[in-house]
Formats: C-alpha cells, sequence, structure tokens
C-alpha cells in the first residue's frame, strides 16, 4: 500500500515543500531499522511506533488536506524567531554534573544552533565547490525564553529529577506532559540522559497526528550539547530542530532505494546514511553525494550545510503549521537591551568597582529589588541571564564575572518595581 502511495504522489507535480512535506509524511510510517550500535536520531522510529495502530489513509487524507493550505513562503531577509523553553531532566546531580547542564553550557548550544541557521558557521569553507552555491542562510534565529507561559521572568531553563530513564517511552508518556510548555508558543527542548546511548536524539516532524502536541518537541542526549570533543560540536541539535521544523534525512523514510529520498530538490538522491567523517566525492545514486547536509548523520565537524530548498520548506512550516511560535517572540523573547528607567533613578544605580576583576557589586535604589540580571558582550550576545528568586531579593547583588572575557560589557538590570537599567563595564582581569 505504501508503494502504490508512493507512486501516486510521485506522480503529481507537487512544488517543492509540498512534496517534502509528502515525503515527511511517508517518513511517518516507515520505521527504519538501524543497527543499535550505531549512534543515530530515532526520529524516525519514534514516528513509526507512534503510528502503529493509527489509520495510515485517514492520516494521509488529513495531511493532504493541510498541505494544500501550505503555501511556500521565504520572506527574503526576515529573521524570525523562536522561542526556546530548555528542560533539564536529571537524578539529582548537582548543576554542571551529568545531565544536570550549567546554564553556560546551555547558552553555548544555543550560539551554535544560531550559528549554523544564520550561515555563520565558521567551517562553511570546507563545503566542496559542487555545493558551495546551495548553502542557505536560514534566517531564524532561537532565543531562551525570558516569560513563562503565566506572564513570569525566566531563564528559559527548567530542572526536573526524575531519577533514572528506564525507557524512551517514559519520557514520552511521564516527562513530557509533566513538563512541557505550551508548544504553540515555545519550542521545547528537552536534555536527558538517553537510556539507550546510542540514541542522540529525536524530534517529530509537524504533521497533525505530533503538530502542539505533548510530543511536540525535541529531545537531546545531554553528551551531545556544545562543543564536547572534535567530533561533537553541538551539532545533534541543528540536526533535530531541521526535522522539528519539517525536514526528513536526505535518505528519505527507508534506505537503500535511490527512487525515495527527501523530495527536495536540491538535495541529491542518496542510499544511505553516512558515518564519521567521509572523503569528498562519494557516489551511491549516481550523482556526488551532500554528506556534508546537517540532516546526514556525519560527524559534527564534517556537516557545514543546509541547502535553499530545506530552507524553503523550514521557511514555509514557520509561516504556516508553526506560525504561532514566531507571534510568541514579542513576549516571550526580547533581546534587545532596551531600558525604560527615568534619568533620576539611573543616577542611583551603582555598580562597582569598573573595571572589575572577579565580583561586580550592583545596586539599585532601596525598595527597587533586582528581579532579573542580563550580561552582553560588545558584541551585543547574551553572555549570562540570571533571574533573582523573590526569597533572595536585594537592592544589591554580588555578579561574578570570571567566566566573562576581557573587555568591554553590557549589563542590563531588571528591578521588581518595572524599571530596567543598563550599564556599561570592562573585565579586566589584570
Ligand atoms: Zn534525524
Amino acid at each position: 500500500m505504501i508503494l502504490y502511495n508512493l507512486n501516486h504522489i510521485a506522480s503529481k507535480n507537487w512544488d517543492l515543500p509540498t512534496r517534502a512535506l509528502i515525503a515527511s509524511l511517508f517518513f511517518l510510517f516507515g520505521a527504519v531499522i538501524l543497527n543499535a550500535q550505531a549512534p543515530h536520531c530515532h526520529t524516525d522510529e519514534m514516528l513509526g511506533n507512534h503510528l502503529d495502530q493509527k489509520s495510515i489513509k485517514e492520516e494521509i487524507a488529513l495531511y493532504e488536506e493541510q498541505l494544500s493550505n501550505t503555501s511556500p513562503t521565504r520572506d527574503e531577509g526576515i529573521v524570525h524567531t523562536i522561542p526556546v523553553v530548555v528542560h533539564i531532566i536529571h537524578a539529582g546531580e548537582s548543576i554542571g554534573n551529568g545531565p544536570n547542564l550549567s546554564q553556560t553550557k546551555i547558552l553555548e548550544q544555543l550560539d551554535i544552533l544560531n550559528d549554523d541557521f544564520n550561515q555563520l558557521n565558521a567551517d562553511q569553507n570546507l563545503i566542496p565547490a559542487e555545493f558551495a552555491g546551495l548553502a542557505a542562510n536560514v534566517e531564524i534565529e532561537f532565543c531562551l525564553a525570558r516569560t513563562t507561559p503565566d506572564g513570569n521572568a525566566t531563564n528559559g531553563i527548567t530542572r526536573s529529577e526524575y531519577g533514572s530513564i528506564s525507557s524512551i517511552n517514559f519520557i514520552e508518556s511521564n516527562i513530557k506532559p509533566q513538563t512541557q510548555w505550551d508548544p504553540t508558543r515555545y519550542m521545547n527542548l528537552w536534555i536527558v540522559r538517553m537510556p539507550d546511548p546510542s540514541i542522540l536524539g529525536y524530534a517529530y516532524l509537524p504533521s497533525p497526528t505530533f503538530l502542539h502536541t505533548h510530543l511536540d518537541g525535541v529531545v537531546l542526549s545531554h553528551l551531545k550539547v556544545g562543543n564536547q570533543n572534535s567530533t561533537t560540536r553541538g551539532r545533534t541539535l541543528v540536526h533535530e530542530v531541521g526535522h522539528y521544523l519539517g525536514l526528513p534525512h536526505l535518505w528519505g523514510f527507508t534506505e537503500n532505494d535511490c527512487d525515495e529520498d527527501d523530495f527536495i530538490s536540491d538535495t541529491p538522491a542518496v542510499r544511505t546514511p553516512y558515518y564519521g567523517c567521509p572523503s569528498y566525492p562519494q557516489f551511491t545514486c549516481g550523482t556526488s553525494d551532500m554528506f556534508m547536509n546537517y540532516m546526514d548523520y556525519v560527524d559534527d565537524n564534517c556537516m557545514h550545510m543546509f541547502t535553499e530548498g530545506q530552507k524553503t520548506v523550514m521557511r514555509s512550516i514557520i509561516n504556516n503549521q508553526r506560525k504561532s511560535l514566531i507571534s510568541n517572540t514579542d513576549t516571550a523573547c526580547s533581546t534587545t537591551v532596551s531600558t525604560n528607567n527615568s534619568p533620576e533613578l539611573n543616577e542611583l544605580v551603582k555598580i562597582y568597582p569598573n573595571p572589575c576583576q572577579d565580583d561586580l557589586t550592583i545596586s539599585t535604589p532601596d525598595n527597587h529589588t533586582i528581579q532579573s540580571i542580563t550580561v552582553y558582550d560588545s558584541s551585543g550576545r547574551v553572555l549570562d541571564f540570571q533571574v533573582i528568586p523573590h526569597k533572595d531579593s536585594s537592592s544589591t547583588y554580588y555578579l561574578d564575572t570570571n567566566a566573562y572575557q576581557d573587555g568591554m560589557h553590557v549589563l542590563k538590570i531588571e528591578t521588581r518595581t518595572g524599571e530596567s537599567y543598563a550599564k556599561r563595564f570592562v573585565k579586566l582581569t589584570n
């Protein structure tokens, strides 16, 4: 039946994103059996597992109806921002140990994600010449949420203790429904110690069965967060967010079939995933394989690009199925250093010593207790964001600057009385 439907779909002359989405649909039904020992993304298996009991025809009909209302949108030059909430699931480890990752590690991972989605990755010069012209700036940014669904301040990170995780099913049935933030407004990212260490991560495609349900979001192994070693450079998340925004694997939903791939025209057909770091060129379906694409399985240091076709699919999803994410951006993640304080109040806010070596003392007027502190580097990148718990609220705060590099920084201070202040300080080690 699947073969029949494939031929039926292939005979239609759909536009690129529609064909990619249809490919995603079939992808749902094709559980790929992978070598359990090989590190891999678990997306194919998860999608197949959940649909075992469903009527395939019914799902196809629903999906086709959804696709008919989806038009390709690239809105060139507009950077869309997606609010992210990171749910760290640990077993009681202290912050910085095991899966209970530090905020610094999370920020490092977000930087990698933003670099790759905005074609700022330093290794793009390694893309072979035949593919370099296809490499795309996807123009999608990700920010840690600043506001909870209830409107409270947050640093965009939640921490929950669950003991050891015995199965993927426990994540899907317990952890997700108990911790998820509104999936129409936030991209939920769960960081866990995987029960099977060969599983690096998984995410659901935005299809009717999964979109905006308690399953919707990305799950990532804590061992794959940020820069870990020479071959693990934070790109498992780049790959999984590709799925979250509608991209299938390059080989489609079945391996060893050159007639079926991701249906995106500028990613060449490929028979199977690549692992490790292959030498260029490689051929499996008669044309040179684009194994350096983020949607393959090569080591992180050997993947460098999304294509223009993949960009079109992801931006169509952002402008249709996942549009509510970007409408939430203004309230959920303001990233600019804007302030609203009066000059008189500004005079009363002190930071010292400046330049500073270790602790920077921040002092606000009496009765204007500090709610949050944000530190930016000179290029406007967020280095640190701390929410002060109500019980610790005070008009004096000591900021440890040891993790920052020497140079000019901008500090944004928000108080519980609603003012915000921006101050410059210089970090100077010696
Ligand atoms: Zn994958």
